[in-house]
């Protein structure tokens, strides 16, 4: 049986409706935030910005307008919601409102004002965000490395996804289209969400990227006894602290550090093995077999990559392809 959902701006996973029956595991999907903007007015009160429709052929995304604030005074606001099958319920208005579309009642021939747009994300998802955006700002000159117009704060966020929208009049949209359609969201995702399209990718997208019971213990499984003649230009002790201090791998944050100080008194451990299997960005794959991780686990490294990978016009229509669709006009 079919369900009608929107996707999540970041992890691609549905926004479940409430009334969705979930099992206390996926009650996440149900948690919503819808983000805009906003700036404010002569008065000093925060007025929504205004986006419209790109004129045919003329650009790829919505643009704010047609009277656009300046830049600097513009923030990006979080609004929490509930999704209500393909919508969403502002939870402090109480106002209903289409996320992924500008809807704009008086439709004339010359647009004189523009609507409000909003992404629906996951309250967990955005959390990601958040420390995604954290860990860019600390480890820029280490190791971190990502797009120079990619994900660096709020407003970076919002650019990426929301010119990932078609700018077009009346063109609801269920996903926002990503670069790499969220690692796998093509294999399950219809108009109507159908888990059995890809049972397995669809079950590893619902897994809680964010509270993880067995984070440290589900690592700590794949460690194995140090091979004694292997003699490596790094200390094991090194790579046991590449794990810990979030540089390398700033998706674990919330390590247990005791329970990793009690491994390593019990044996000697190859911890580089370990380092280097997580260093592989396709463990967030199911079929994975370098590593026995929990789904969480692999979910969280997914939602991560996406947004390491991320950048402003990721999406758009390149050059020549606008120049083929004016060709065929
Ligand atoms: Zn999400």
């Amino acid at each position: 049986m079919g369900f009608e959902n929107t996707f999540c701006a970041i992890c691609g996973a549905p926004m479940l409706d409430g009334g969705y029956m979930l099992n206390e595991n996926e009650r996440w999907l149900n948690d919503a935030i819808l983000l805009t903007t906003a700036h404010p007015n002569d008065q000093g009160i925060m007025e929504l910005d205004e986006y419209w429709p790109s004129p045919p052929f003329g650009g790829y995304s919505y643009s704010l307008g047609p009277y656009p604030p300046s830049d600097d005074v513009r923030e990006v606001l979080r609004l929490r919601a509930s999704a209500n099958g393909p919508r969403f319920v502002l939870e402090e208005s109480g106002d209903t409102v289409t996320a992924m579309v500008v809807e704009i009642e008086n439709l004339k021939p010359a647009l004189s004002h523009g609507g409000s747009l909003y992404l629906p994300m996951h309250h967990f998802c955005l959390a990601i965000a958040d420390r995604y955006i954290q860990s860019h700002s600390t480890l820029l000159h280490t190791t971190q490395t990502s797009h120079a117009n990619g994900i660096k704060c709020n407003m970076s966020l919002w650019n990426v996804l929301y010119k990932r929208l078609r700018g077009k009049r009346h063109e609801v949209c269920n996903t926002l289209p990503s670069p790499q359609d969220y690692y796998g969201g093509r294999l399950y995702r219809n108009v109507y969400y159908e888990p059995g399209d890809d049972s397995i990718t669809a079950a590893l997208h619902r897994k809680n990227p964010m509270h993880i019971p067995r984070l440290t213990e589900s690592l700590l499984e794949n460690l194995a006894p140090m091979d004694r003649n292997d003699h490596r230009f790094h200390s094991q002790d090194w790579y046991r602290q590449v794990l810990c201090n979030g540089e390398i791998f700033p998706w674990l944050w919330d390590l247990d550090l005791r329970a990793i100080e009690s491994k390593e008194a019990s044996g000697a451990w190859d911890w580089s093995r370990l380092a280097f299997s997580l260093a592989n960005s396709h463990i967030q794959e199911p079929s994975d077999t370098s590593l026995q991780l929990d789904g969480q686990l692999r979910n969280r490294r997914r939602i991560w990559r996406i947004l390491s990978e991320a950048w402003e016009g990721d999406i758009s229509l390149k050059q020549d392809e606008l120049n083929e669709a004016r060709k065929r006009r």
